[in-house]
């Protein structure tokens, strides 16, 4: 089976090419394309390049095409992506503005390009559909909660991915056969003692995550991508009295309320120099204190998450970081990690000097909690997912 992975963005197209079964499957190709403005031309062009290359025969070698849609206010877990589901997706484009469109149309594109491959999406959300409703649950008036207003989490493929793969490092293998088939059937609590994982995202945009058994308990990201840890432009957490309090304060628009939030808060707001960590480390290195205050605040809040998860988990076996920040920045984990001791969680400072793309355990030898970088593969589990959808749904 071939399975071709299409990452969507507003102006952006990247592709994987697997071949095999969810079991075991095998990247043919990548590639990627900016300053898209026709998806339907780009797809013909790496529909014609995966040809060139021998990967595959026509267009109709395709078996599915998997697609990592963020948000639907309708719909999660992982389904064909067809016209209902393009609806959905345009109906809650106002909290993910920047995918829900690209998706959207994309997939309106694939559809007319690929007329015999079965689309699928897997949701971001999908990995939290099985938290708890005071997890999920805003302490608002039931009409909002019917609107929409709700926790809906995201990075849920990156998440999915660090669940499965820790329990394998873990030999938990009861547990990463569980987490496997999450969307295909209800979860059940698994007898023995439970496994309980913290992952963090750390990256352009960041979440942490609580993972009992491979099932997500609770995130910080919430009702869309701006809450939790300071995000790299994005505000993260907020007392929603603050929007009303600068509209009326400094007399701003709720367009400019909003773009500001979205653009100029975050790391860059803290910073006032950038929205990445290596510009700010750089400044910090230099003596600039906002520069300084911007990275305290992320491993402050990451602090806080990964604290309130342990304790609803009741204690942790592995603690795990992942993605841009997550897999290079030796000392945002350092900071994260430290004094922690006495909670049985203890780094080993030379074994914490990789960088990206290496898995790699980096707790001291005598830490009872494991600390893992695993680097993250969100295109490999929408090529499984879309796989096992495939193969439930004959
Ligand atoms: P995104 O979240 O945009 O998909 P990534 O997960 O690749 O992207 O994360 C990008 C971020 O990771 C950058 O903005 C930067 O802050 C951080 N990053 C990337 N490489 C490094 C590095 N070598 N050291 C520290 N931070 C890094």
């Amino acid at each position: 089976m071939k399975i071709l992975v299409a990452n969507l963005g507003s102006t952006s197209f990247k592709y994987s090419l697997y071949e095999g079964d969810d079991s075991a499957l095998t990247l043919l190709a990548r590639g990627g394309y900016e300053r898209v403005s026709d998806y339907g031309e780009t797809i013909r062009d790496a529909i014609s390049s995966m040809k060139k290359d021998g990967h595959i025969d026509s267009v109709d070698s395709i078996d599915a095409v998997g697609f990592k849609t963020v948000l639907g206010f309708e719909k999660t877990g992982c389904v064909a992506a067809d016209d209902s589901v393009v609806a959905d997706l345009r109906a809650s484009a106002e909290l993910a503005p920047a995918h829900n469109p690209a998706y959207a149309n994309g997939i309106e594109q694939f559809a007319k390009e690929m007329p015999n491959a079965q689309l699928v999406a897997l949701y971001e959300t999908a990995f939290y559909q099985w938290a708890s409703k005071p997890s999920r649950r805003y302490a608002v008036p039931k009409a909002w909660y019917e609107a929409g207003v709700r926790r809906n989490g995201f990075h849920g493929a990156s998440h999915k991915f660090v669940a499965e793969r820790s329990a394998e490092l873990l030999g938990r293998e009861d547990v990463a056969q569980q987490v496997r088939f999450l969307y295909q059937k209800d979860q059940s609590e698994l007898p023995g003692k439970p496994l309980r994982v913290v992952s963090c995202h750390l990256g352009g945009s960041s979440s942490v995550t609580g993972i009992r058994n491979g099932v997500a308990i609770d995130t910080s990201m919430g009702l869309s991508p701006q809450s939790g840890l300071p995000q790299n432009n994005r505000v993260g957490d907020l007392d929603s009295m603050a929007v009303t309090y600068v509209m009326k304060k400094l007399g701003l628009s709720i367009e400019e309320v909003e773009r500001q939030l979205t653009k100029e808060s975050g790391l860059l707001g803290l910073s006032g120099k950038s929205n990445d960590v290596r510009d700010i480390w750089a400044a910090v290195d230099a003596g600039d204190d906002d520069a300084k205050l911007a990275i305290d605040s992320l491993v402050y809040s990451i602090r806080q998450y990964v604290g309130s998860y342990m304790l609803q988990l009741g204690g942790l076996d592995a603690l795990v970081f992942t993605a841009g920040i997550g897999e290079n920045d030796t000392r945002v984990r350092e900071r994260v990690c430290q004094g922690l001791e006495d909670l049985g969680l203890e780094l080993d400072l030379d074994k914490n000097a990789v960088t990206r793309g290496e898995e790699t355990c980096i707790s001291a030898a005598n830490s009872r909690i494991k600390i893992f970088v695993i680097p993250a593969n969100e295109e490999l589990v929408i090529a499984r997912e879309t796989s096992r959808f495939l193969s439930h749904n004959k």
